[in-house]
């Protein structure tokens, strides 16, 4: 070392990966023992959590009669038949449009919810969000409240919290390899599935499936929880550029609560002002972010809502009204703030002294119609239902027949001895509908041309074909026109398909091509 190394702190400069430097780099994390919350909104998410769950794990064991050709589960991603199945519809690959749409509702779904109230996805109804819920269910069942929580952490290891330790470990993994499970009975039939996974017979990759969801169910629910919001989500990120001013988020209404006072007695008896918070602590404990929503809008806040039910909780005790903490909009809350600015007064029951007139006036109420019904959210609302009633319009005139024709790039056309001229054509007709159908395939608009398909010998404009159900019948086909009938061009002709009692047809158009002297 040497003896004049400078002493400044700019040259004291610590390694990359030293305690010191990742201490400064990164806050560490702060274990978070959520207390459990009662009241409207616990409740409302205790429904939500059932309801999702329910959807998740009972969807694959629903049937749907579709005849003895189709599969009869109601929901159904068949890979190996490249098809989607959802209760009376079944998306073929071509139609995939179909599920693009959906997720472009999905989307503008999640921006409509967001501009309106906020992160209302993100606090009741997101996977993260109910799983985690499920986790720590198990955890309090096992470990106990808060208290017994956080005593239980910071106690050394005993045979009791072995064993807490072990069985709640255990649990979550269950719960893993039950959410990884449900997953792949979307996949194939499920009750054959799970026989096949239970005798060891399911394909690799169903298992692999499982312990892969297995891994991240128990990795994302229990260990990291709040972590995926803030770290891994970018959704806090970009629903920063979907709220404005009218949008609902859980808001702590300082200009009612601040000063907050726990000796709020002794302060109103020395004089001093006093807000309705009583520092007690309630909404911070129950938060499942860890945060106090007090310091104001946060990245973290899901927006769950479990903080207001604890305040209104102790506001009800305490015999003051409701909604220290409440959903509000900006504006709602920076007028409020606006009253209550100056003289700082505001009586119960959320009443403020304006600082002009000095009359007692009403707190701005909170949201109404208005801030839901805007410009913003009646566009977001036109687009997903115009995508939607397109979709189902679309699915309602679809036809159960569909053709596809494509023309033989080379040679173009063949001439024959007798001068006629044969065009050939690779032809696939999709049969939608879980019955066998008699079709006729025909030709329309090319005069005195006949067509030969798949194993007919002779020539005719109309050929009778047997379609297998819920399947694609390819086949070559050549369109041949007499000498005295040949177009002296290019010629576009129709090609169709229709059931024998004409009750559907689906028809496409394509070329008839000749020499160029022609
Ligand atoms: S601050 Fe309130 S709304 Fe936000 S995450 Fe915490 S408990 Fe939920
Ligand atoms: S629960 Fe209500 S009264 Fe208690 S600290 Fe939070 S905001 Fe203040």
């Amino acid at each position: 070392m040497l003896a004049d190394q400078p002493t400044s702190p700019l040259y004291d400069v610590e390694p990359v990966n030293s305690k010191k430097r990742r201490e400064q780099l990164y806050e560490p994390r702060k274990k978070i023992f959520p207390k459990r919350a009662n009241g409207r909104f616990r409740k409302f998410k205790w429904l939500v959590m059932l309801i999702t769950l329910a959807i998740y794990y009972i969807t694959p064991w629903i049937r749907w009669d579709r005849g003895p050709f189709a599969p009869d589960q109601a929901v159904l991603v068949d890979l190996a038949n490249r098809r989607f199945y959802f209760f009376f519809i079944e998306i073929w690959p071509q139609e995939f449009y179909y599920v693009a749409g959906l997720l472009v509702m999905a989307g503008i779904g999640l921006f409509l919810v967001t501009s309106t109230v906020g992160r209302a996805w993100c606090g009741y109804a997101c996977p993260q969000t109910v799983w985690v819920d499920l986790f720590l269910v198990v955890e309090r069942a096992i470990e106990g409240e808060r208290n017994n929580r956080i005593k239980l952490d910071a106690a050394p290891w005993s045979f009791d919290k072995l064993w807490k330790r072990v069985s709640k470990h255990t649990i979550w993994l269950l719960i893993g390899v039950g959410t990884g499970g449900a997953w792949i009975f979307y996949f194939a039939d499920a009750p054959s599935l799970l026989q096949s996974v239970a005798t060891l017979q399911a394909p690799a990759v169903a298992y692999i499936t499982i312990a892969i969801l297995t891994a991240t169910t128990y990795t994302f629910g229990g260990l990291m929880r709040e972590q995926v919001c803030t770290y891994m989500c970018p959704w806090p990120r970009i629903q920063g550029a979907m709220l404005d001013e009218h949008s609902l988020t859980v808001t702590y209404n300082d200009w009612r609560g601040e000063p907050r006072s726990r000796h709020a007695k002794k302060a109103i008896a020395e004089n001093k002002s006093v807000g309705d918070c009583v520092d007690c602590n309630a909404c911070v404990v129950v938060c499942p972010m860890g945060i106090d929503i007090r310091d104001g809008q946060q990245l973290e806040c899901i927006t769950c809502a479990l903080c207001i039910d604890a305040c209104d909780d102790v506001m009800t005790r305490l015999g003051k009204e409701q909604g220290l903490i409440s959903y509000a909009t900006l504006k709602d809350y920076n007028a409020n703030m606006a009253l209550a600015m100056g003289t700082g007064q505001v009586v119960q029951p959320a009443r403020i002294r304006d600082k002009l007139s000095g009359k007692l006036v009403d707190a701005i109420k909170l949201t109404d119609w208005r801030s839901i019904v805007r410009p913003r959210t009646v566009v977001y609302f036109i687009g997903w239902t115009a995508i939607g009633l397109a979709m189902v319009t679309a699915l309602a005139l679809r036809s159960p027949l569909s053709i596809n024709v494509l023309h033989d790039r080379n040679p173009q056309y063949v001439q024959m001895r007798d001068g006629s001229i044969s065009n050939g054509y690779d032809i696939k007709i999709l049969n939608m509908t879980p019955e066998p159908r008699t079709v006729m395939l025909r030709i329309e608009g090319l005069e005195g041309a006949t067509l030969t398909a798949g194993d007919q010998t002779a020539s005719a404009t109309a050929i009778e074909l047997q379609l297998a159900p819920d399947k694609v019948m390819s086949l070559r086909a050549f369109v041949q026109v007499p000498a005295e009938f040949l177009p002296t061009s290019q010629t576009r002709f129709i090609v169709g398909v229709a059931s024998t009692d004409g009750a559907v047809r689906s028809e496409t158009e394509t070329t008839f091509d000749v020499p160029e002297h022609k």
